[in-house]
């Protein structure tokens, strides 16, 4: 008996023609649609990686951490100028103020922009600063938000929600899609399971990056800050996730000097790992090439 509702892999071709690979046979069993922002290439086999502060806070943190992103070969800038907290009651980020913040870091540091958007009434002025919007973990079902973002045309990074399938992941990219903009990059940030918040704030689903690769043709990349939310962490779930297959990376980093964040200071990581993790992601994807030259 099927049960109403209950997904399965084979599911895929109706719930997002658009973006699986059973009706999209030109990018046959393993070709990736390359995502281009800002000049930064999504897919195309290099692994991307994205740092810089949970929230843009004011424009002295925000510009030592691009700087240190800068510094560590980084290709993008992430920050949230709004943020989505669990209570109403916590920081809920610096708004336009950190976006026009984001706009003079990327001024500076040539580095495009990845920033949270979270309601429809904030997609034309976000997508007036950012070269990419972030649909958020808790937002990755708000269906009216991702048609918004799909027909702003910008490029999309969309995070998995934290309870969701893979079915449900890429039914809510093919909202986006519907609107024309495949433009889509994946991100995996970690699920809720019966162990998350006992040794780590979430379950860093790795067993996911396979399967995607293997059903849609849309880039993926894994978040190991949120993941884990654990600094010490990040640097291994890294290299593990480009093991994996990841597309690249999208990691938390704080200049501790400056001051404490105001939030998920447990999780960020200073330049110098950054750096490290950069070099690793070189690494990895010259072997690979490599590798694919020797067979
Ligand atoms: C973030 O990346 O800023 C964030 C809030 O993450 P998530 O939506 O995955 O919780
Ligand atoms: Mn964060």
């Amino acid at each position: 008996m099927k049960i109403t509702g209950q997904l399965t892999i084979e599911d895929l071709p109706r719930i997002c023609p658009r973006l699986c690979r059973q009706t999209n046979p030109q990018y046959g069993e393993d070709q990736t649609r390359v995502v281009e922002v800002g000049g930064v290439r999504f897919g195309n086999g290099r692994p991307i990686v994205i740092g810089g502060p949970c929230a843009v806070e004011n424009h002295d943190q925000t510009m030592s951490v691009a700087r240190a992103v800068k510094r560590a070969g980084g290709d993008m800038l992430r920050g949230g100028a709004y943020k989505p907290r669990t209570s109403p009651h916590d920081f809920q980020g610096t708004g336009v103020e950190g976006l026009c913040i984001l706009r003079i870091a990327r001024e500076e540091t040539g580095l495009p922009i990845v920033t949270e958007v979270m309601d429809t009434r904030m997609v034309e002025q976000v997508a007036g600063y950012a070269d990419m919007l972030q649909i958020g973990s808790r937002n990755m079902q708000n269906y009216s938000l991702l048609a918004e973002v799909g027909r702003s045309g910008k490029p999309v990074l969309l995070k998995r929600g934290m309870a969701a399938s893979l079915c449900e992941w890429l039914g809510a990219a093919e909202y986006i899609a519907k609107q024309g903009n495949l433009n889509i990059v994946l991100c995996e940030r970690g699920i809720k399971a019966f162990a998350a918040g006992e040794y780590s704030r979430f379950i860093l689903d790795l067993n996911v990056i396979p399967a995607v690769l293997a059903n849609t043709f849309l880039p993926v990349i894994v978040d190991p800050s949120h993941a884990t939310g654990v600094a010490s962490m990040v640097e291994p779930a890294s290299r593990a996730a480009l093991e994996f297959g990841s597309h690249g990376l999208m990691i938390e980093v704080a200049d501790f000097a400056i001051g404490r964040p105001r939030c998920d200071a447990d999780q960020a990581i200073d330049g110098e790992t950054l750096a490290r993790i950069v070099k690793f992601a070189r690494s990895h994807h010259e072997r690979m090439l490599f590798a694919e030259a020797a067979a």
